[in-house]
Protein backbone atom coordinates (compact mmCIF):
# COMPACT_ATOMS: atom_id res chain seq x y z
CA UNK A 1 0.00 0.00 0.00
CA UNK A 2 1.03 3.70 -1.03
CA UNK A 3 2.00 5.63 1.64
CA UNK A 4 2.38 9.03 0.15
CA UNK A 5 -1.21 9.47 -1.00
CA UNK A 6 -2.90 8.13 2.50
CA UNK A 7 -0.44 10.87 4.18
CA UNK A 8 -1.53 13.62 1.73
CA UNK A 9 -5.12 12.07 2.42
CA UNK A 10 -5.27 12.77 5.84
CA UNK A 11 -3.13 16.16 5.42
CA UNK A 12 -6.24 17.66 3.35
CA UNK A 13 -8.60 16.27 5.64
CA UNK A 14 -7.11 18.18 8.41
CA UNK A 15 -6.69 21.14 7.28
CA UNK A 16 -10.66 20.88 5.99
CA UNK A 17 -11.06 20.42 9.18
CA UNK A 18 -9.36 23.23 10.36
CA UNK A 19 -10.66 26.17 8.03
CA UNK A 20 -14.33 24.57 9.23
CA UNK A 21 -13.55 24.84 13.20
CA UNK A 22 -11.89 28.51 12.37
CA UNK A 23 -15.35 29.66 10.56
CA UNK A 24 -17.17 28.34 13.31
CA UNK A 25 -15.28 30.18 15.84
CA UNK A 26 -15.66 33.24 14.06
CA UNK A 27 -19.04 32.56 13.50
CA UNK A 28 -19.45 32.42 17.44
CA UNK A 29 -17.75 34.98 18.72
CA UNK A 30 -19.74 36.95 16.18
CA UNK A 31 -23.19 36.12 17.53
CA UNK A 32 -21.55 36.47 21.12
CA UNK A 33 -20.42 39.78 20.11
CA UNK A 34 -23.56 41.36 18.75
CA UNK A 35 -25.69 39.40 21.45
CA UNK A 36 -23.55 41.44 23.75
CA UNK A 37 -24.40 45.00 22.36
CA UNK A 38 -28.05 44.31 22.13
CA UNK A 39 -28.19 43.25 25.95
CA UNK A 40 -26.56 46.02 26.52
CA UNK A 41 -28.81 48.33 24.61
CA UNK A 42 -31.53 46.90 26.89
CA UNK A 43 -29.91 47.65 29.84
CA UNK A 44 -29.76 43.57 30.52
CA UNK A 45 -26.21 43.54 30.32
CA UNK A 46 -23.08 45.66 32.01
CA UNK A 47 -20.53 46.97 30.02
CA UNK A 48 -16.98 45.92 31.22
CA UNK A 49 -15.75 48.81 33.29
CA UNK A 50 -13.30 50.45 31.11
CA UNK A 51 -9.36 51.12 32.46
CA UNK A 52 -8.31 54.78 33.48
CA UNK A 53 -11.58 56.43 33.14
CA UNK A 54 -14.18 57.22 36.14
CA UNK A 55 -17.51 55.78 35.41
CA UNK A 56 -20.01 58.10 34.86
CA UNK A 57 -23.17 57.15 37.25
CA UNK A 58 -26.79 56.75 35.97
CA UNK A 59 -29.20 59.17 36.36
CA UNK A 60 -32.32 57.89 38.53
CA UNK A 61 -34.72 55.78 36.93
CA UNK A 62 -37.74 57.45 35.66
CA UNK A 63 -40.96 56.59 37.07
CA UNK A 64 -43.45 54.39 35.40
CA UNK A 65 -46.34 57.19 36.46
CA UNK A 66 -46.19 60.48 37.49
CA UNK A 67 -47.85 60.61 41.35
CA UNK A 68 -51.02 62.42 41.57
CA UNK A 69 -51.07 65.62 42.87
CA UNK A 70 -51.63 65.67 47.20
CA UNK A 71 -55.10 67.02 47.85
CA UNK A 72 -54.90 70.68 49.22
CA UNK A 73 -54.83 70.94 52.95
CA UNK A 74 -57.99 72.93 54.13
CA UNK A 75 -57.54 76.64 55.19
CA UNK A 76 -56.61 76.81 58.64
CA UNK A 77 -59.82 78.79 59.92
CA UNK A 78 -61.82 76.08 58.59
CA UNK A 79 -59.54 73.23 60.15
CA UNK A 80 -59.85 74.92 63.41
CA UNK A 81 -63.43 75.21 63.07
CA UNK A 82 -63.61 71.47 62.44
CA UNK A 83 -61.84 70.51 65.39
CA UNK A 84 -64.00 68.84 67.72
CA UNK A 85 -63.69 71.45 71.15
CA UNK A 86 -62.66 70.88 74.24
CA UNK A 87 -64.87 70.64 77.06
CA UNK A 88 -64.34 73.30 79.18
CA UNK A 89 -64.68 73.57 82.93
CA UNK A 90 -67.36 76.09 84.47
CA UNK A 91 -65.62 79.24 84.61
CA UNK A 92 -65.79 79.26 88.53
CA UNK A 93 -63.05 82.19 88.77
CA UNK A 94 -64.43 84.64 86.83
CA UNK A 95 -67.60 83.98 88.01
CA UNK A 96 -65.99 85.13 91.20
CA UNK A 97 -64.09 88.28 89.92
CA UNK A 98 -67.06 89.42 88.66
CA UNK A 99 -69.25 89.45 91.52
CA UNK A 100 -66.45 91.15 93.59
CA UNK A 101 -67.42 94.14 90.62
CA UNK A 102 -71.16 93.74 91.48
CA UNK A 103 -71.62 92.11 88.23
CA UNK A 104 -74.61 88.96 88.77
CA UNK A 105 -74.19 86.58 86.26
CA UNK A 106 -77.16 84.24 85.17
CA UNK A 107 -75.79 81.23 83.62
CA UNK A 108 -78.31 79.84 80.73
CA UNK A 109 -77.95 76.74 79.07
CA UNK A 110 -75.24 75.03 77.24
CA UNK A 111 -75.74 75.98 73.24
CA UNK A 112 -75.29 73.39 70.38
CA UNK A 113 -76.06 74.27 67.27
CA UNK A 114 -73.70 72.88 64.70
CA UNK A 115 -70.14 74.47 65.08
CA UNK A 116 -71.72 76.94 66.28
CA UNK A 117 -72.42 77.03 70.38
CA UNK A 118 -71.22 77.74 73.78
CA UNK A 119 -70.68 75.39 77.11
CA UNK A 120 -71.04 77.96 79.41
CA UNK A 121 -73.20 81.09 78.49
CA UNK A 122 -74.32 83.86 80.77
CA UNK A 123 -77.57 86.29 80.23
CA UNK A 124 -75.64 89.67 81.09
CA UNK A 125 -77.68 92.28 82.32
CA UNK A 126 -76.46 94.27 85.22
CA UNK A 127 -72.50 96.25 84.85
CA UNK A 128 -71.02 97.61 87.44
CA UNK A 129 -71.85 101.13 89.00
CA UNK A 130 -75.63 100.46 88.47
CA UNK A 131 -75.34 100.50 84.23
CA UNK A 132 -77.64 98.42 82.31
CA UNK A 133 -76.49 96.13 79.47
CA UNK A 134 -80.11 96.88 77.41
CA UNK A 135 -81.43 94.16 75.91
CA UNK A 136 -79.05 91.63 77.87
CA UNK A 137 -76.10 90.16 76.02
CA UNK A 138 -75.66 86.43 76.24
CA UNK A 139 -71.83 85.87 76.72
CA UNK A 140 -69.36 83.64 77.69
CA UNK A 141 -67.57 84.92 81.25
CA UNK A 142 -64.20 85.81 79.74
CA UNK A 143 -66.06 88.08 77.03
CA UNK A 144 -68.71 89.62 80.47
CA UNK A 145 -65.93 89.64 81.80
CA UNK A 146 -63.50 91.68 79.78
CA UNK A 147 -67.12 94.17 79.19
CA UNK A 148 -67.70 94.89 82.44
CA UNK A 149 -64.01 95.67 83.24
CA UNK A 150 -64.71 97.96 80.30
CA UNK A 151 -67.57 99.70 81.24
CA UNK A 152 -66.05 100.29 84.36
CA UNK A 153 -62.94 101.30 83.37
CA UNK A 154 -63.44 103.17 79.81
CA UNK A 155 -66.87 103.99 79.50
CA UNK A 156 -67.68 105.86 82.92
CA UNK A 157 -64.81 107.75 83.13
CA UNK A 158 -64.73 108.97 79.70
CA UNK A 159 -68.43 109.66 79.39
CA UNK A 160 -67.81 112.24 83.03
CA UNK A 161 -64.68 113.65 81.15
CA UNK A 162 -65.95 114.36 77.83
CA UNK A 163 -69.68 114.40 78.13
CA UNK A 164 -69.95 115.80 81.92
CA UNK A 165 -72.43 112.38 82.14
CA UNK A 166 -73.00 109.54 83.99
CA UNK A 167 -73.65 106.61 81.72
CA UNK A 168 -76.82 104.47 82.59
CA UNK A 169 -77.56 101.83 79.54
CA UNK A 170 -74.78 100.25 77.19
CA UNK A 171 -77.34 99.52 73.82
CA UNK A 172 -76.77 96.19 72.54
CA UNK A 173 -77.35 94.58 69.46
CA UNK A 174 -76.30 91.20 68.59
CA UNK A 175 -74.42 89.14 71.49
CA UNK A 176 -74.88 85.12 70.97
CA UNK A 177 -75.70 84.19 66.92
CA UNK A 178 -74.67 81.98 64.99
CA UNK A 179 -73.40 83.37 61.69
CA UNK A 180 -70.25 83.73 59.28
CA UNK A 181 -67.77 87.49 60.03
CA UNK A 182 -70.00 90.24 57.85
CA UNK A 183 -72.85 88.08 58.42
CA UNK A 184 -71.83 86.30 55.01
CA UNK A 185 -73.22 82.25 55.18
CA UNK A 186 -69.85 81.16 53.59
CA UNK A 187 -67.05 83.13 55.55
CA UNK A 188 -65.38 82.10 58.60
CA UNK A 189 -67.80 81.92 61.99
CA UNK A 190 -68.31 85.03 63.67
CA UNK A 191 -67.04 85.09 67.92
CA UNK A 192 -70.72 85.93 67.68
CA UNK A 193 -70.97 82.05 67.41
CA UNK A 194 -69.19 81.39 70.45
CA UNK A 195 -71.01 83.76 72.57
CA UNK A 196 -67.71 85.62 72.49
CA UNK A 197 -68.71 88.78 70.90
CA UNK A 198 -70.88 91.64 71.93
CA UNK A 199 -72.48 94.62 69.35
CA UNK A 200 -72.59 97.75 71.15
CA UNK A 201 -74.89 100.38 69.42
CA UNK A 202 -75.10 103.00 71.55
CA UNK A 203 -74.91 104.51 75.04
CA UNK A 204 -77.88 106.36 77.50
CA UNK A 205 -76.35 108.45 80.20
CA UNK A 206 -78.46 109.83 83.11
CA UNK A 207 -79.72 113.02 81.46
CA UNK A 208 -79.66 114.25 77.56
CA UNK A 209 -80.23 112.13 74.73
CA UNK A 210 -79.32 108.45 73.77
CA UNK A 211 -75.69 108.34 71.65
CA UNK A 212 -75.80 106.21 68.90
CA UNK A 213 -72.60 104.76 67.68
CA UNK A 214 -72.30 106.62 64.17
CA UNK A 215 -69.81 108.26 61.97
CA UNK A 216 -68.61 111.10 64.32
CA UNK A 217 -66.02 113.93 64.16
CA UNK A 218 -63.94 114.78 66.81
CA UNK A 219 -64.39 118.01 66.84
CA UNK A 220 -67.35 117.12 68.81
CA UNK A 221 -67.57 115.96 72.80
CA UNK A 222 -69.43 113.17 71.59
CA UNK A 223 -67.32 111.95 68.65
CA UNK A 224 -64.34 111.99 71.42
CA UNK A 225 -65.98 110.74 73.40
CA UNK A 226 -66.82 108.02 71.30
CA UNK A 227 -63.02 107.79 69.50
CA UNK A 228 -61.95 107.56 73.12
CA UNK A 229 -63.99 103.89 74.59
CA UNK A 230 -63.45 102.51 70.86
CA UNK A 231 -59.86 103.13 71.02
CA UNK A 232 -59.43 101.75 74.52
CA UNK A 233 -61.55 99.17 74.34
CA UNK A 234 -58.45 97.49 72.73
CA UNK A 235 -56.78 96.88 75.66
CA UNK A 236 -59.41 94.58 76.88
CA UNK A 237 -60.59 92.73 73.53
CA UNK A 238 -58.68 91.03 70.68
CA UNK A 239 -61.21 92.51 68.09
CA UNK A 240 -62.65 96.05 68.21
CA UNK A 241 -63.94 97.57 64.98
CA UNK A 242 -66.33 100.59 64.61
CA UNK A 243 -67.26 103.31 62.61
CA UNK A 244 -64.09 103.79 60.41
CA UNK A 245 -62.79 100.53 60.07
CA UNK A 246 -65.50 99.20 57.17
CA UNK A 247 -68.46 99.23 55.56
CA UNK A 248 -70.38 96.69 57.70
CA UNK A 249 -69.49 98.54 61.01
CA UNK A 250 -70.63 102.13 60.95
CA UNK A 251 -73.49 101.97 62.76
CA UNK A 252 -72.21 99.95 65.83
CA UNK A 253 -69.08 98.84 68.19
CA UNK A 254 -67.99 95.20 67.32
CA UNK A 255 -66.38 93.55 69.98
CA UNK A 256 -64.79 89.75 70.96
CA UNK A 257 -61.87 88.15 72.70
CA UNK A 258 -61.25 86.07 69.48
CA UNK A 259 -57.92 83.62 69.96
CA UNK A 260 -55.50 84.49 67.39
CA UNK A 261 -51.61 82.98 67.33
CA UNK A 262 -49.07 85.09 67.95
CA UNK A 263 -51.70 86.86 70.10
CA UNK A 264 -52.33 88.98 66.86
CA UNK A 265 -55.20 92.07 68.05
CA UNK A 266 -57.49 93.14 65.01
CA UNK A 267 -57.88 96.90 66.68
CA UNK A 268 -59.45 99.08 63.67
ZN1 LIG B 1 -70.35 91.99 65.86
Amino acid sequence: MDERPLISHAWSTFRALAAATTRVGVTAVTFFFIGNLEAQAEGRGQPPPAIGRVPVPLPPSRPRETPAPLPEAPPLAKAEEAAPKAAEAYPALCVERLAKLGVKLEPRPAITDGLCGAQHPFRLSNLPDGIEASPAAEVGCPMAEAFARWVDEVVEPEAKTHLGLAAKTIQIGTSYQCRGQNRVSTAKLSEHAFANAVDVMGFTFDKGPPLPVKERSIDTPEGRFQAAVKSRACAYFTTVLGPGSDATHTDHLHLDLRARKGGYRVCQ
